[in-house]
């Protein structure tokens, strides 16, 4: 794999690439961000991807976790895997809710009427992780989450709190309901936007425990696995797209100088192992085994080659490379988070480690 695909997958891929470069022609045309996004929607529709994120029991193609990595790949190697509208909003979280919650939410979630939002991150300062107690039929919750992307526009908050006595849950808290507030609301050098929430005595319905509490670490880090697929396979193409450039540049400049070769050639092989390790943690993950390891280490691989290569490739491109319009100096920014979000490359390296070292998973 990519060298290994079906008939089919090798078809979406072609469909995918011929996407990712309308949509870098498209992006680069046009300034008006909501015209901007309908038109990657329609586009995105067109070909056939818009829907691979939603089940099939949601309306959706149900794409499998190779499907995914061969798009987001595709999409990253023209610089176009970041664009906001390719996917339309998978019910994540929310599939496995109750029946009132479903709802409530589901529908209007998976047709873009409402937002949500993955509290998860608990401020530094914590004194106690975020809990919840009950009383009668609700929980009250206390606390904080930090991180929260896309909180300003969430009406909901998807966020792992500890409930006494029964261990962490994943709870749906509406974001306008009495208690809850937005403390700060910042961008990151990526060009995301996030905000701060206390909770302060939120009444919130024990229906909104999604699955049973004390399994909400599970699913917590279930999502957090989809996630972490997709950021890796977006800069698995970016790799590509990165050595593409630089190639294209050492052309040029007719590039001799062996010191030159002998960096591209190290990022070549760079990319090649991430990009590897990516498409064989696919095909595990649709054989149905356990691959939490596996899932970490591509996406530790994938995020740390790609700041490693767009920082070498400055290097050798020089100055011009760091202008703001430069692709290099704009994918520079929106790597580093990458090494970050969904778990730091240090928590990863040591959670392969007690993978194996304390319950004998993964593989090499
Ligand atoms: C762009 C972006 C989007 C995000 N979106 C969300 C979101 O939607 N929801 C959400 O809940 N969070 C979100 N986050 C937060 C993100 O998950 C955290 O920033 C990340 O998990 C690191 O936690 P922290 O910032 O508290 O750093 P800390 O946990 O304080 O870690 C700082 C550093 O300490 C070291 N370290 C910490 N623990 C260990 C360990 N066990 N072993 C070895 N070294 C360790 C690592 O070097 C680490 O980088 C987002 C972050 C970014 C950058």
């Amino acid at each position: 794999m990519p060298d290994f695909l079906t008939p089919k997958q090798e078809k979406l891929r072609q469909a995918a690439r011929a996407l990712g470069k309308h949509l870098a022609e498209l992006s680069s045309a046009s300034d008006d961000p909501n015209d901007l996004r309908t038109k990657i929607s329609d586009a995105s529709k067109a070909a056939g991807i818009f829907s691979l994120t939603q089940p099939k029991d949601h309306g959706g193609k149900g794409g499998s976790s190779t499907d995914l990595v061969i798009v987001r790949d595709a999409l990253g190697s023209f610089n176009a895997g970041h664009l906001p509208g390719i996917f339309g909003p998978s019910p994540g979280l929310l599939g496995q809710a109750s029946q009132e919650v479903k709802e409530k939410f589901l529908v209007p979630f998976l047709n873009g009427q409402i937002h949500g939002g993955f509290g998860f991150t608990e401020p530094s300062d914590a004194i106690r992780h975020t809990w919840g107690c009950y009383d009668g039929s609700n929980l009250v919750v206390n606390g904080a989450k930090s991180y929260v992307t896309g909180g300003l526009e969430a009406d909901f908050i998807n966020t792992l709190v500890e409930v006494e006595g029964e261990g962490p849950a994943m709870v749906l808290i509406e974001s306008r309901s009495p208690g809850v507030e937005i403390a700060e609301s910042f961008n990151s050098v990526d060009g995301s936007h996030h905000a701060r929430f206390t909770f302060c005595d939120v009444r919130v319905p024990s229906s909104h425990i999604i699955g049973k509490a004390g399994t909400g670490l599970k699913r917590a880090l279930d999502q957090i696995n989809a996630v972490r697929m997709a950021i890796a396979a977006n800069c698995v193409g970016l790799n590509q797209f990165v050595c593409d450039l630089l190639a294209e540049s050492l052309a040029v400049g007719n590039a001799s100088e062996t010191r030159e070769r002998v960096h591209f050639g190290r990022m070549r092989t760079m990319a090649f192992a991430a990009r590897s390790s990516l498409y064989r943690t696919a095909g595990l993950l649709d054989s149905g085994q356990n691959s939490v390891n596996e899932v970490m280490i591509s996406k530790a691989l994938a995020t740390e080659t790609l700041n490693d290569l767009v920082d070498q490739a400055i290097q050798i491109v020089g100055g011009e490379a760091l202008v703001e319009s430069h692709p290099l100096a704009q994918i520079f920014k929106r790597a580093r988070s990458t090494r970050l979000a969904e778990g730091p490359t240090e928590v990863l390296y040591a959670n392969i480690s007690r993978g194996f070292l304390d319950l004998n998973l993964g593989k090499i």
